[in-house]
């Protein structure tokens, strides 16, 4: 007879149930009871079939116990212990892979100085200052990158400015969007666009514009005056508070065509996300707010070290399951954090690689050169061709089998890689030096986080299962858009 073992998934409790992440599909699996005993049988004994029939003779009868038994091995929850267990497996994805995102850098400049910006600060990888990159897109580079993103995508495309500080070029933004425009209308595609600024510059007439034109805007700002003038400062030092607020509170009351994002970049001396969460949504206005911790090697003074980052579990699971009230009594909540790993949970996303950097995502410098993303934009690490020559697909074709999740040894033993796949390039680049390596000092972090959206997830699928089902129309949308 042939014993069970246990495969690989993740048990979480949620709405008073067992739950199963299971790690190859990353599927989530409800389990009744019989299932839940069936599983804590096999996990706790070697126990054949037969063995785990008697063992639960007491509370379930044979044939119930059976059942369990067949839907946990189709599920691969279980498996016999002579048959190997899944590995990640390295499946190159099919080439040429159509480009969804371009991310066009139209300029290496900003006006403002913040601390810990990856661009300015000691963590940078590009010279902006003495390289040898321009240090604003001409017009014309802008116009060949959108005849590349044209030329490289499927029936969607989405092209994204961004710096340095996005709106020191708008007289070439301005002109890009409408030569993109009507190109994508000439060859038949869809095309939309989004920017990131730091707000400083937003005055009426581009506000009009960016409303006019449904562009999604993000704005990087990192919470009430205190927090926010503590790193996002001008080159005297001056904070940026008191220029943002208004311009975004207008910015806010003119373009309504688009819900427009907060994106808040956490220090270890701005860790308190319900603070800046409220300010953010209550004082001034904006629809969501999505927060990151910031990019950097370990022994700057703000990085968040182990400590910071359990304080920042702690946060954000407050403010999860303030989102998880608010959406169970059908409210909106605009912790995209949640809101968006929750969509990866319930799309059963499993990634080969941590984000689509190299694949469907390109960063363009302002010289027009190719980038891993708009990170690398304009560094001899990680170029992938020009726009004008196009796409070193032997380049591309290397860097994808390099970096697949089949290779990160820590990461394939990892219930949280389907969601993870190693984390940010960028990241890992400063950090160890290079992409190759996976993020490994924020494992804790990660997993708690999954965790908890995973339990959300369950209590959703119970609460307001209407929520979670509203991922796949937008998903049906959008294909029908293709
Ligand atoms: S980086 Fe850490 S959390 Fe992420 S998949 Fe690898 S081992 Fe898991
Ligand atoms: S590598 Fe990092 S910065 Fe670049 S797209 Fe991926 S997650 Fe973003």
């Amino acid at each position: 007879m042939m014993a069970l073992a246990r495969r690989e998934f993740h048990l979480f409790q949620a709405a008073g149930k067992d739950f199963l992440y299971l790690v190859p599909s990353a599927a989530v699996f409800a389990l009744d009871a019989p299932t839940s005993a069936v599983l804590r049988a096999v996990s706790e004994s070697t126990l054949s079939d037969e063995g785990v029939v008697g063992a639960l003779a007491g509370p379930f009868d044979a044939p119930t116990v059976r059942a369990a038994i067949a839907e946990l091995l189709e599920v691969r929850a279980i498996g016999y212990e002579q048959q190997p267990a899944e590995q990640p497996v390295r499946v190159l994805p099919m080439m040429p892979f159509p480009l969804t995102t371009m991310v066009l850098n139209v300029t290496n400049q900003c006006n403002l100085a913040c601390t810990y910006c990856y661009e300015y600060g000691e963590d940078k990888i590009v010279d902006t200052e003495n390289g040898k990159q321009s240090k604003f897109m001409a017009e014309s580079t802008a116009l060949e990158s959108v005849e590349f993103l044209l030329r490289e995508s499927g029936r969607v495309a989405h092209l994204t400015f961004f710096g340095g500080e996005t709106l020191l070029n708008f007289p070439v933004l301005k002109s890009t969007i409408a030569y993109a425009r009507r190109r994508a209308a000439e060859v038949g595609k869809e095309i939309d666009f989004s920017l990131t600024t730091n707000a400083t510059l937003l005055k009426p007439e581009i506000i009009e514009f960016l409303a006019e034109n449904r562009v999604g805007v993000t704005i990087s700002i990192d919470g009430p005056r205190e927090m926010q003038d503590k790193f996002r400062v001008f080159h005297n030092g001056a904070g940026s508070y008191d220029v943002v607020a208004p311009k975004i509170k207008e910015l806010l009351r003119v373009h309504r065509s688009r819900p427009i994002g907060a994106r808040v970049t956490l220090t270890s001396d701005t860790l308190d996300i319900t603070k800046i969460y409220r300010h953010l949504t209550e004082e001034i206005g904006f629809w969501e707010v999505g927060f990151a911790p910031v990019t950097t090697s370990p022994n700057q003074q703000y990085a968040i070290g182990e400590r910071g980052f359990d304080r920042m579990l702690g946060q954000f699971r407050a403010l999860a399951s303030e989102f998880l009230e608010h959406v169970s009594a059908n409210k909106h909540h605009g912790f995209s954090n949640v809101k968006d790993t929750l969509e990866e949970v319930h799309k059963g996303v499993s990634k080969a690689y941590p984000c689509g950097a190299g694949l469907g995502l390109l960063g363009v410098s302002t010289d027009g050169d190719v980038a891993l993303c708009h990170r690398f934009a304009g560094s001899d690490a990680h170029k992938f061709g020009t726009v004008r020559d196009g796409i070193d697909r032997d380049v591309q074709t290397a860097f994808l089998q390099q970096h697949h999740i089949a290779d990160k040894t820590d990461c394939s033993k990892c219930w949280a890689r389907p969601l993870c796949s190693g984390g940010c390039y960028h990241e890992a680049h400063v950090r160890y030096g290079t992409t190759r390596r996976p993020n490994l000092h924020y494992c804790e972090w990660i997993r708690g986080w999954t965790d908890t959206c995973l339990q959300i997830y369950g209590e959703l699928s119970e609460r307001n299962p209407d929520f979670l089902a509203r991922f796949d129309r937008e998903e049906a949308k959008a294909e029908t858009a293709l």
